[in-house]
This record gives C-alpha cells, structure tokens and sequence, in this order.
C-alpha cells in the first residue's frame, strides 16, 4: 500500500451534495438523480452500468479481479405520496419510506402530477391557531393528521382532479440546505445525498492518485433503500466485502457524533461482519480517522438487502454522524471528511482473506474470532444433586467448589 492521503477534496464533496440536494428523489421518483450519478462518473472516466430500474453499477479496476468489493450509498430520499383527494380539494399523504409525519408538518413540497409540478406546503388539519386555539395542541401526530395544500385555486376534489392531480402522485420535501462558516451541514436528505457526495469524493480521490487498487472495486448506487430493496439484484459478480455507506443517528444513548465516521457494530438486520469491521476500524487507528462504534436499533441498510437477496458476501456499515435523522438534519463537514478518508483508505488496502477467493476453502485457513486461549469460564463446580437433595451440607467442602483464583485471593489477603 504506497497510496498517501492528500485528504479528499471537501469543496469537490459539498458542491456535488448541494446539487444532490437540488434534486428531488424520493424512493420510485429517482430518475433524475441517476442521471446526474451517471453523468458524474461518465465526467471523471468511471465505466459504469444502469440496470433496468436504474441501480448504478461501477467499476474501478484492481489488479484482482475476482472476488470483488462493493461500495454501496443509495441514492433515493424519504417523501410522500398522494394517498387521497379531499372533498375540500386538499390531499392526503402517506409516506414514502418510514418517517414520522411529525416532521413533515410545516414542509414546503414540491408534488409532481400529470401536468407537471405544483408547490404546497404540509399542514396539520388543525392549522391555524385564530381559528382552533388550543385545539391545535390536542390533535394527534400521524399522517391521518396532515393534509397537503397546493398553491393551486381549489377547493373542491373536481377542481383538484383538473389540475392534473392523481392518487399516487410523487411529493417531494424541499431540502432547505444550510451550510455554515464552522462546517455544519444541515438539510433534509443528508440521508443519503451526504454518503453518495462521501462515495463520489472517494472515487475522484482513487482516480486522481493514479495507483491501481488491489481488488477490483464496485461503486454502487441504489435507488430503493428507504423502502428495503436497495441493493436486491444489484451485485452480478462475485463480492467477498460490501461495504454500505449511510447515515449514523447521533441522539442520547447513542455513542455517534457529527465529528467522526461511525461504524455500526449491528442494526435491525443483526450483527455486521466482525472481520470487515475490524479490518475498517483498524484502518482508522492507522490514518488516525476520528471514528465511533455504535448499535443501531430501528436501522436498515442496503447491507441487509444484499444479504436478504442471497449474495454470500462479509458487509459493513460505515455512517456518517447527524443529529436528527429522517428529521431536521444536520451532520458536520468532520464526519463527511472522514468517511471518506475511510472509503479510500479501504480502497486501497489488501483483501481482509485470501481464502475468500475460494468457496471451498479448507478449514485449516478458515478465520478465527476465538483462539483457544482467549476463552475463560467459571470454575464453579455444582454440588452433586443427590446431596443437594439429601439436605447434606457441603458447607465443609465449600472451598473446594468455589473457583481457583478466589481462593488464590483469599490466602493472598491472609498472608
Ligand atoms: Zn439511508
């Protein structure tokens, strides 16, 4: 490994996510954001396919060739869909992706119907203080409790009806970025326009080193993992090592920061792989990347969804730090930074196994998580039934059924 980090290229990564953020991609509505990816990539020379439904599938080439790495962020956003039209011409919603309607309320949309695009904003059915007073503390936070109000002359379901409005009509949440002088980046959709900004500046940062990687490596962009398929069909070769890139939520109880890249140690779709975890964190301690280890308990990722399609491959998470997910959110341009430094660090490390090559491998070389050594139990020895049921006290003899290092601290205490 000769490859020496410059650093990635910050104003690289906060231009291309402020475009990101620009364009309006809730899960089923991401053609535009797989165009701008592909256009991207085409721009810095990365050879790249684009399955039927539009997942990105590149390739940037190592001297092996197989089994391969994958580097999966995905591309698609949280939003609404048009569940209802009301007799008064207002709308009903119901999310894409799961969120609470909590913070959509006070949102300004963008709904996309058959003649085009309206704006609106997201009101609770209770919207005006002159008019319900306290009311409007007592109505209950769901989705049943929002309506959408298009700046549109309407009110009637006729009237909404002729302006092209429909069941099924995509809504997409203004982003409303802010990106301050001391480096915190707030908006909606940081979930996963940050990741996929962190995996592009990490793709411009391997090519510009001009170094061949040492296994092939698979940048992936998928458009369905807020709904639960992202990467389902998304891995025609063979990958030993997937790696997602996603959100971490920092919140009380949480170790995350917006400081530092998490590793997410298990999420709803169980542990990650302890090996390629391991291997990542390592590489943090080596480059001295600010990095955390978390658990997240309502979390999936497009980790899972490549391993729910049947692909027998080691995945990781690695997580950029941001308060508020799937709300108000806000990360810190510290943990985009290094998130990246740990994508390209991995790039360019060896493969974690040899013996991954193989699926076959003999097990002599298979891997280990515990050396023999490094196991204690207790030393406790239970009392034989029959005296136990006998009432036969084994007061006496206690010293013999209690662990051997006890009994060496004891005689220690009394010398
Ligand atoms: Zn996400």
């Amino acid at each position: 490994m000769t490859f020496t980090h410059h650093g990635p290229d910050m104003a690289f990564l906060e231009g291309t996510l402020l475009e990101m953020l620009a364009i309006p991609c809730p899960t089923g509505f991401t053609d535009g954001i797989v165009r701008y990816v592909s256009e991207h990539l085409d721009a810095m020379g990365v050879p790249h396919e684009l399955t039927r439904r539009g997942t990105i599938r590149a390739t940037l080439s190592g001297k092996q060739p197989s089994p391969d790495r994958a580097i999966a962020a995905h591309l698609d956003t949280i939003g609404a869909m048009v569940r209802g039209i009301k007799d008064n011409g207002r709308l009903e919603l119901a999310p894409v992706g799961h969120w609470s309607s909590r913070f959509a309320e006070g949102s300004r949309v963008s709904l996309f119907g058959d003649h085009g695009c309206l704006r609106g904003s997201v009101l609770p059915l209770m919207a005006s203080g002159h008019a319900f007073n306290e009311g409007v503390d007592s109505l209950p936070v769901n989705w049943d409790t929002v309506e959408l109000r298009i700046d549109a002359k309407t009110t009637s379901r006729a009237e909404t009806e002729a302006l092209g409005i429909s069941v099924g009509d995509f809504v997409a949440f203004d982003p409303l970025p802010e990106f301050t002088e001391n480096g915190y980046i707030s908006a909606r959709h940081l979930d996963n326009k940050a990741g996929a900004a962190c995996l592009l500046t990490a793709i411009k940062a391997i090519i510009e080193s001009g170094e061949q990687l040492p296994m092939d490596l698979h940048p992936i962009f998928t458009i369905t993992e807020e709904t639960g398929t992202g990467s389902a069909g998304a891995l025609p070769w063979d990958v030993s090592e997937f790696v997602g890139v996603d959100i971490a939520p920092s919140a009380p109880g949480q170790s995350t920061t917006e400081h530092a890249v998490t590793l997410c140690m298990q999420d709803s779709g169980g542990p990650y792989d302890y090996h390629l975890t391991r291997h990542l964190l390592s590489l943090c301690h080596r480059d001295e990347i600010p990095v955390r280890r978390d658990l997240f308990r309502y979390y999936h990722s497009d980790a899972e969804s490549a391993i729910r399609s049947g692909n027998d491959t080691r995945t990781a998470l690695v997580a950029f730090g941001t308060d508020a997910t799937h709300g108000y959110e806000r990360t810190h341009r510290d943990s985009l930074e290094a998130v990246t430094r740990l994508l390209t660090a991995y790039a360019f490390s060896p493969p974690i196994f040899d013996d991954d090559k193989r699926h076959d491998a003999p097990l002599e070389n298979f891997q280990r998580q515990l050396s023999p050594d490094a196991v204690s139990g207790s030393d406790t020895v239970l009392p034989p039934l029959e005296r136990v049921y006998a009432h036969e006290s084994i007061n006496g003899e206690l010293e013999e059924l209690k662990p051997a290092s006890r009994k060496k601290r004891a005689k220690k205490s009394k010398s």
